[in-house]
């Protein structure tokens, strides 16, 4: 399908990723407070809105869904909506169905999520150690993330970890986590922490970590080889030769993605946000519900929003201040 979205830097815009819900059974400390409130529930758009909204898209050319949150498998009844998306798989529009967890509900969730159709899944795993697992999640369980990620595994899903990369954190299990993703074949991505929600106030886990030091890490003990392979996002990617694995790092400060960025973000309440670095927003809820016998008012307002997307963002932390911070948490926009 020819993309019908095309921003006014001639971008075009084919990954939506979708939050569906705030919630969430861990509470990192980069991303949420401990005590969190969350949306009322008729602020949220039901599955059936999340269904008509993310079929306007498909219907516009976007290829890519991926499905997050909060935590996406908290949400009620969710695999309705994976599989009411999967028929979008099923006609060529949608190339891709994926969705970040955090992995704690994947033992009940994988066998059916590849029956809808997804292949490949993004788990957030900072460290392997279990008692530095329940101070960074506050309310998380190791075992059952591992348990989750195997489960995973044997429905046939490939997956990718992405890890915060966090000073004084994780930095000492950098080997540690490469290796065993190495030995169980799944990709890993370091990212860097943004400066998002409360960050800096609590527990002073969330330290900033380049990962810039992380690739001269790795190139201490290993041959490192610059792959060229974008994505239209944040990462760039590196082969280590020893191993033959891939390992990522997703830099969200620079702006060195922003002139092939093909994404938007989708928050669970309709509000579409076009670069997760700027506080514009439009809001795709009102149009919605204002006409639910009809897409068209809909489909007017995403290509004005897409009318909209600035070339790049503000994130800045060369600055005195933390400039270009904004102040919504990540499980709103979704990471
Ligand atoms: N709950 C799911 C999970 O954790 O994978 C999906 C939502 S979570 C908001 C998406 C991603 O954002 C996770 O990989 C998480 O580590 C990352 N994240 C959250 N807060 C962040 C921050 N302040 N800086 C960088 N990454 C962050
Ligand atoms: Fe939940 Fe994901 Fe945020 Fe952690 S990063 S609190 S798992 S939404």
């Amino acid at each position: 399908m020819t993309p019908q979205l095309i921003d006014p830097f001639a971008r075009a815009i084919t990954y939506l990723r979708v939050s569906v819900t705030d919630r969430c059974d861990f509470r990192c400390v980069y991303c949420m407070s401990e005590n969190m409130t969350f949306l009322p529930k008729k602020e949220l758009l039901t599955l059936e809105e999340l269904d008509r909204l993310c079929s306007a898209f498909v219907g516009l050319g976007v290829e890519k869904l991926r499905i997050t949150g909060g935590e996406p498998l908290v949400r009620r009844d969710i695999l309705t909506f994976f599989h009411a998306m999967s028929r979008h798989l099923h006609t060529g529009a949608l190339k891709e169905l994926t969705l970040t967890t955090n992995g704690s509900q994947l033992a009940r969730f994988a066998t059916d999520l590849y029956a809808a159709g997804v292949r490949r899944i993004n788990v957030s795993l900072d460290t392997l150690d279990e008692a530095k697992f329940a101070r960074v999640t506050r309310w998380g369980r190791l075992g059952q993330v591992l348990r989750g990620i195997e489960a995973a595994r044997a429905a046939g899903l490939r997956v990718k970890i992405n890890a915060v990369a966090l000073r004084g954190f994780n930095e000492d299990e950098l080997f540690d986590l490469t290796a065993w993703c190495a030995r169980e074949d799944m990709d890993l991505t370091w990212i860097e922490v943004m400066p998002m929600g409360d960050l800096g106030n609590e527990d002073r886990i969330g330290q900033y970590w380049p990962v810039s030091d992380i690739r001269t890490q790795l190139a201490r003990r290993y041959t490192v080889t610059d792959l060229a392979h974008r994505t239209g996002g944040p990462a760039r990617y590196v082969r280590l030769e020893e191993t033959g694995q891939q390992v990522g790092f997703i830099t969200p400060l620079t702006h060195n993605f922003c002139e092939s960025c093909n994404r938007v973000r989708l928050t669970c309440t309709g509000e579409l946000y076009m670069c997760l670095g700027q506080e514009d927003m439009a809001d795709l809820r009102a149009p919605l519900r204002a006409h639910p016998g009809t897409d068209a008012p809909l489909i007017k307002a995403i290509h004005a929003a897409i009318g909209l997307k600035p070339k790049g963002h503000d994130f800045d932390y060369s600055r005195q201040r933390a400039d270009g911070q904004v102040s919504r948490h990540m499980s709103h926009t979704g990471g």
